[in-house]
């Protein structure tokens, strides 16, 4: 705390992770020697800069950018750009801390990175997000590089984005290399990149599932945003057999007792940019409500795709009452701690993020492998593996849990399948 004073998001996320570590420490004495711990909650580097560019008004406008360089024991950097009004240098630090684990569970070689700007791109004209981007591009592209640092997307950074940062790097560095994944389909993305995350959090929760006994079959389904991760989520558990009744955005949610159709969601969220209220006003028999998150509604499964801390102990305790039994983050930290402790103490079976949304990084970790061999392999090729990789990672999580004598905690199994790689590597590449 006395070293990360005015952290909070960062402070929490270590805390976590250290926490279940603990275990670990106490079996491996030649970590604590190394000082494994030290170092690895102090990113090896991390750039603030200035970001200034001109808006359609002919106004210059100043942003503050981000780039966390966290650890690099197992890989290149990786991780995504934020560009939301929260992003701070706290955010940063703990979306790049997580980050290192959550690449490290993969099993691809990928380090821990993440970066940003606090620029809100909502209501600005497609001229000044690339502005912005070019602007915020001429900087970052000094410190990244295919085998230094690849960022990708995240909060407000989709294909539009990452096209404008892409051209910018590329200008700049007369190079076209697979510096930047979540790339357009016609300039070196991977298929199935945009689905990732939702579908991989479907593919972990089915593993979760299926440990149970049970599936998606008949289940209901309760999702929280309308971004990237909640949509494909919808997607793939809508497939699998589910009903999801619920998405939202920061105003508010939408109910659908008769299955969320998708259809209508994309049209408003990918075509439209517009705001999930307008799906009430579409579809016969869905409601709105403002200023509400979805989680007071009756479900078996829970999956939070929208942002941190959005699902608090309250809200834990009402999905609880609610009968729902399994939750899986698709957000990055959605859930406070007092939340996740009162899933466990209820019994509800929780999958944490580092975990459950890895499959949007580990899809670019495929889309750098694609670029590094100039060749695209089908979608269902690119799917399979993140099925696979999915699967994997929830054995992973599984069998660590149970090594250290918390069976069936993943959130442990998490932290600690993802920390032994990375502190391998530390311990075998010495003081650094
Ligand atoms: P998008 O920008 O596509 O969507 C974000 C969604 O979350 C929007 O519906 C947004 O609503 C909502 N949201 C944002 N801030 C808040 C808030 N303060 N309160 C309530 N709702 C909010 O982002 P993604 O779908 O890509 O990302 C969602 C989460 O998943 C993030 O935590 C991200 O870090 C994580 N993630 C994303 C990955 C990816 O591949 N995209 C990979 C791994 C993790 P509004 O429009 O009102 O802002």
């Amino acid at each position: 705390q006395k070293r990360n004073p005015n952290e909070p998001e960062f402070q929490q996320a270590v805390y976590e992770v250290l926490e279940s570590l603990e275990p670990v420490v106490e079996a491996r004495p030649e970590l604590e020697k190394n000082g494994i711990m030290e170092r690895i909650v102090e990113p090896e580097r991390m750039f603030m800069f200035r970001v200034p560019w001109v808006d359609d008004q002919g106004k210059v406008q100043v942003n503050r950018g981000f780039r966390v360089q966290f650890n690099s024991a197992i890989g290149p950097y990786k991780g995504g750009l934020r560009l939301h009004p929260s992003v701070n240098a706290s955010v940063i630090k703990f979306l790049g801390f997580e980050q290192c684990f959550k690449n490290s569970l993969t099993t691809l070689p990928m380090g821990g990175g993440k970066g940003g700007s606090d620029f809100d791109p909502k209501g600005k004209s497609d001229a000044e997000i690339m502005r912005f981007c070019q602007s915020f591009m001429t900087e970052l592209c000094k410190h990244i590089g295919q085998f230094t640092d690849v960022p990708a997307g995240d909060i407000g950074v989709g294909g539009r984005e990452i096209g404008f940062m892409f051209g910018q790097y590329k200008r700049l560095r007369n190079e076209y290399t697979g510096v930047l994944t979540g790339k357009g389909l016609s300039y070196g993305s991977s298929l199935a990149r945009t689905q990732a995350t939702g579908y991989g959090l479907c593919y972990y929760m089915k593993e979760m599932l299926a440990y149970k006994g049970t599936s998606f079959e008949g289940k209901t389904v309760a999702i929280s945003g309308s971004g990237n991760v909640a949509i494909y989520a919808c997607e793939k558990a809508t497939q699998l057999g589910a009903k999801v009744v619920t998405m939202s955005d920061s105003n508010g949610f939408i109910y659908d007792p008769n299955g969320i159709n998708l259809d209508v969601v994309k049209d408003i969220k990918e075509v439209k940019r517009g705001r999930i209220k307008e799906y009430a006003e579409r579809v016969a028999g869905s409601t709105y409500t403002e200023g509400q998150r979805p989680w007071g509604v009756k479900c078996d499964i829970a999956l939070p795709c929208a942002t941190q801390n959005e699902l608090n102990e309250e809200n834990a305790k009402a999905l609880i009452a609610n009968g729902c039994k399994f939750v899986a983050e698709g957000a990055n930290m959605p859930s406070t701690p007092e939340a996740v402790a009162a899933f466990q103490a209820a019994g509800v079976f929780f999958g944490p993020a580092k975990a459950a949304n890895a499959g949007g990084v580990a899809t670019s970790g495929l889309e750098m492998s694609q670029n590094s061999l100039r060749l695209s392999w089908t979608f269902e090729e690119v799917d399979q593996r993140l099925h696979d990789i999915m699967v994997n990672i929830f054995h992973t999580c599984i069998t660590a849990a149970e090594k250290y004598g918390h069976k069936d905690n993943l959130v442990m199994g998490a932290n600690i399948g993802g920390f032994e790689k990375i502190a391998d590597a530390m311990l075998a590449q010495g003081v650094c």
